[in-house]
């Protein structure tokens, strides 16, 4: 049996009649450029986030750098990142002109700490991105205050944390402005580039909306020099139709964890860890091996496809040679893009598919 890693055919045929009437008539309506498609969407994202404003944009990269822009981040700044996240977060920093600050994770939960932040800091820091890696939450109701304290702006990227809660409220608002990707692959994935920046801040809000539209409120008048990264209305109404089964489609998600969770407590692998008072979305199941290439090879030749989230650090790409950072600076973060495997964990997977992977994981550790 064949286990895809992620099956976005069978997601898109579940919500195909509904989704192409939606898509349809967006086409059929002569608007191409933001309008009220974007702004259904932005209304039912801000309140599914219990956010005040949500901003749709190109993609997750550009929702990471027009909230830089938005809260002045720029040359001569530096911004706390976490060591081992998708290289986006830091590169949205870089095209700011400011210099990513690497700081390592906690190892249970792969997400930067509060103690971790603090520890972090240093002259020129104003401001940090936790990253929910994995639709794990990070811990935002210790992150803020020490945040505050310190006299950061809180960037969260959430691009992998779609309906995720952390302190019982969802991720969406608890730092000054929240990302999100819309891509394909992602938990409220589009059929294509998408982004969007939730936020409890009227003023943030506005500025987002320049920014991600040339810097301008009224045709031809522009106010600062912004970006072209504007959600597009045919996805938006795509990502309308999927937004209203994000719920159901994470607690398959979550039926998947607590399977593996309960199948792999006694084979020795490291599993993920919730963290107390979070609420995941199993964007990923990740669990690491010493031997992982060959364990992804083994798997392989059984037909459970893999993927690993991700195989190297930001700091050892070649993007980032110039910062000269070598692994014994970020020991953690290097260690995991080593042993991390992100076993297949979807809302389309059958429960057969689940057996399969649970069988062939068990034989094979
Ligand atoms: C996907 C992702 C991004 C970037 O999103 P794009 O829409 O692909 O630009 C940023 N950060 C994280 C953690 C991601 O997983």
């Amino acid at each position: 049996m064949v286990v895809p890693f992620l099956d976005l055919k069978a997601a898109y045929d579940e919500l195909a009649a509904e989704a192409e009437g939606a898509m349809l008539a967006s086409l059929r309506s002569g608007w191409y450029i933001l309008g009220p498609d974007v702004e259904r969407f932005e209304t039912a994202f801000a309140s599914y986030c219990e956010a005040e404003y949500a901003i749709g944009v190109a993609n997750g990269l550009d929702a990471l750098r027009l909230s830089l822009m938005a809260l002045d981040i720029g040359p001569g700044d530096k911004v706390l990142v976490p060591s081992n996240t998708y290289i986006a977060t830091w590169l949205a920093v870089s095209q700011c002109g400011a210099v990513p600050v690497p700081v390592e994770p906690d190892e249970a939960t792969h997400n930067i700490t509060a103690e971790g932040i603090r520890a972090a800091m240093q002259p020129g820091v104003k401001a940090v991105i936790p990253v929910h890696l994995y639709g794990q939450p990070a811990d935002m109701g210790a992150i803020m205050p020490v945040a505050r304290e310190l006299g950061l702006k809180v960037i969260e990227d959430a691009a992998q944390a779609h309906g995720a809660r952390s302190g019982g409220r969802r991720i969406g608002a608890h730092g000054d402005a929240v990302c999100w990707s819309f891509y394909p692959g992602k938990n409220l994935g589009a059929l294509g580039d998408g982004g969007g920046i939730t936020t409890d801040d009227p003023e943030i809000a506005d500025r987002l909306r320049l920014l991600r539209n040339y810097g301008s409120r009224e045709k031809y008048r522009n106010e600062e020099p912004g970006l072209n990264s504007r959600l597009d209305p045919v996805q938006a109404a795509f990502l309308s139709v999927k937004l209203r089964v994000l719920d159901e489609w994470n607690a398959r998600r979550a039926g998947i964890a607590a399977r593996y969770l309960y199948a792999f407590a006694d084979t020795g692998l490291i599993l993920p860890q919730v963290a107390a008072g979070v609420d995941p979305v199993w964007h990923l199941f990740v669990v690491r091996h010493p031997e992982r290439d060959a364990f992804i090879a083994r798997l392989a030749e059984r037909g459970v496809q893999t993927l690993v989230h991700y195989p190297i650090a930001p700091h050892a790409q070649a993007a980032y040679g110039p910062m000269g950072l070598s692994d014994a600076d970020l020991p953690l973060a290097s260690r995991l893009a080593r042993e991390v495997i992100s076993l297949p964990i979807g809302p389309q997977m059958t429960e057969a598919q689940c057996d399969e992977v649970i069988s062939a994981v068990r034989e094979l550790v």
